[in-house]
């Protein structure tokens, strides 16, 4: 029986001779797994639809009965251009598919879809990607304590940022601590973004939120309380 597939390449796998194993998240199944065959070769007609990132209709032969499918044909429905011509782009759009894929039970097809399609044009790339980010921690139940001091609750003197302990420090308990103290604007920009959504880009534009460090400090929170390991974050170097 034959089936039609909406959805994202978010990673290939090559395999012999010239197959490729593709995961497509699809707004339906979540991630399914598509075994695309002779797609290496310069002849494929289908190769065009099948790169990372594509978004794109998958005719597929389905079997119920496997947990990959066999693909027939591709069509491109969206290329992601701004993404691929650009590297902060490209680097930050491959931590967001990498991280996709790992939370395939949640089906976030709508928020990956909203991630990719602004990383592609906004002019806040990094913006866009701590949104995402946050939104992630908020699936997981792991957001940063951004309301007052973690440990003690107390909502003056906020120092610095704790990322073992889960937010906001106060100067008080940075006494035993010895944290870096961090300076008030990043403070009030790790809050902003905290709690900020994609409702309100267009309201947090312009901040000053769009940098590497504030997205660099989600992700060790991210990284430390998940436990995941996100290698394509490695590529992210704020080179903006
Ligand atoms: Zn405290």
């Amino acid at each position: 029986m034959s089936d039609i597939l909406t959805g994202y390449v978010i990673k290939t796998n090559d395999v012999k001779d010239n197959d490729v194993i593709l995961s497509v998240y699809t707004k339906e199944y979540g991630v399914v797994s598509l075994y695309a065959r002779g797609i290496k070769k310069s002849t494929s007609k289908n190769a065009f639809a099948c790169q990372l990132f594509d978004y794109s209709e998958f005719l597929i032969e389905m079997n119920q009965m496997k947990s990959m499918q066999l693909l027939k044909s591709a069509t491109l429905k969206k290329e992601f251009l701004g993404i691929r011509s650009d590297y902060d782009r490209l680097s930050l759009a491959s931590v967001v598919i990498e991280l996709a894929g790992y939370l395939e039970e949640d089906n976030i097809f709508d928020l990956l879809d909203t991630t990719l399609k602004l990383l592609d044009s906004h002019k806040e790339p990094f913006t866009v990607f701590e949104l995402f980010v946050v939104r992630y921690l908020d699936l997981l139940g792991l957001s940063p304590e951004v309301d007052g001091c973690v440990l003690c609750g107390d909502t003056r003197n906020i120092e610095t940022i704790s990322v073992s302990d889960g937010g906001f420090v106060c100067r008080n308990c940075n006494r035993q601590l010895h944290l870096k103290p961090r300076d008030a604007g990043f403070l009030k920009n790790f809050r902003i973004i905290n709690k900020a959504s994609f409702e309100v880009l267009d309201k947090i534009e312009g901040l000053g939120l769009n940098e590497y460090q504030l997205s660099a400090l989600l992700m060790e929170f991210l990284m430390t309380h998940s436990g995941l390991t996100v290698r394509s974050w490695r590529s992210v170097s704020g080179s903006q």
